[in-house]
């Protein structure tokens, strides 16, 4: 039998999941599980959480059993994948510290996020040194698996650069320990949030994965369309449509190309468009609902898979860091 090869990814406990999380990568979590080659870590990022919102944790753990039901209703299976908290597993911390003994300031200095995010979040105090060295924390977390692979999008690639980095500078320093992991691209559904700006809990435009009937339909009324068409008898454009971009994923095909024929010769107006659309998702998230009320009523299991995922991946980290402490002779 050929060894499964770990992989590792993990969320910040921000919020529960909207459908942007869901189609751009826990689907994806879902998929490499059920592939059967993988061997799937999971963790809520939640000191990650503190890197740009130290200020605000009243929810942190809330969110996380909140973000673990949405996984189990999703499909992930904690017979097959381990799913935990980084908190937990205070190796991370440790190995955090250790790393930044040895990762150069101009790496972390040059990584194109934190320009872009110190720009894009004025709201938030990010002129702290967990801010600057998140990338860090974030290679300790993959490499203490010895992951083979990070699952992750296109905008995510310069930090496991940063890691796969981090990983040789160890291993030529001390002992070759750690994998250089790969990243493994997602493809991910361009989505917009209802107001037509990326799909975001701070912007107040996303849909989420546990939303349903008038608070759904609500939502999808208010979307943005094709700008251009103001009234019913203007011909539409699906493809600059994000109404239509949902369409793509939650009709059917011989739907999805009706769409598409009626709105260019303005055979349908966008009101029925987005009823057609909250029905085709509705009927999508059932089982995603019928599996989270499940859990919400059965919270107690929910605990229980997360204590046993925490110590699952204690195990890994423990015996990762008696190597890393003898490699440093510390
Ligand atoms: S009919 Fe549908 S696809 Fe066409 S513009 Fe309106 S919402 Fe978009």
């Amino acid at each position: 039998m050929t060894e499964k090869r770990r992989i590792l990814s993990g969320i910040r406990p921000t919020g529960k999941l909207h459908l942007g999380n869901y189609l751009g990568a826990l689907r994806n979590w879902v998929d490499l599980q059920n592939d059967g080659g993988y061997e799937c870590f999971y963790f809520i990022a939640d000191w990650h959480a503190l890197t740009s919102d130290y200020n605000r944790t009243e929810e942190i753990r809330e969110n996380r059993v909140d973000i673990v039901i949405d996984w189990l209703a999703a499909g992930l299976d904690p017979k097959r994948s381990t799913l935990f908290v980084q908190s937990a597993v205070m190796e991370h911390a440790e190995l955090f510290v250790l790393l930044c003994m040895i990762t150069p300031l101009s790496w972390l200095e040059r990584n194109p996020t934190y320009k872009e995010m110190k720009h894009e979040l004025v709201d938030r105090d990010l002129s702290t040194f967990g801010f600057l060295g998140y990338p860090v924390l974030q290679a300790a977390d993959i490499i203490m698996y010895k992951a083979y692979g990070v699952p992750v999008g296109v905008d995510q690639l310069p930090h496991v650069e940063l890691t796969r980095e981090i990983a040789r500078r160890f291993n030529f320093l001390y002992r070759e320990i750690f994998p250089v992991p790969e990243p493994l691209l997602t493809t991910v559904p361009k989505l917009l949030g209802t107001d037509g700006r990326k799909m975001s809990k701070s912007y107040d435009n996303a849909i989420y994965l546990s939303e349903r009937g008038k608070e759904l339909r609500r939502k999808i009324e208010s979307m943005f369309t094709d700008p251009r068409r103001q009234r019913k008898s203007d011909p539409g454009r699906p493809e600059v449509c994000n109404v239509f971009a949902f369409h793509n994923i939650y009709s059917p095909p011989a739907e999805i190309a009706q769409i598409d024929e009626d709105c260019r010769r303005a055979a349908i107006g966008c009101v029925q468009c987005k009823k057609r659309l909250a029905d085709r998702i509705e009927e999508g998230l059932r089982p995603i609902h019928d599996r989270q009320d499940y859990y919400r009523s059965n919270i107690r299991e929910v605990h229980d898979i997360i204590a046993d995922g925490n110590e699952r991946a204690r195990r890994v980290a423990r015996a990762t860091m008696a190597e890393v402490r003898d490699a440093i002779r510390i």
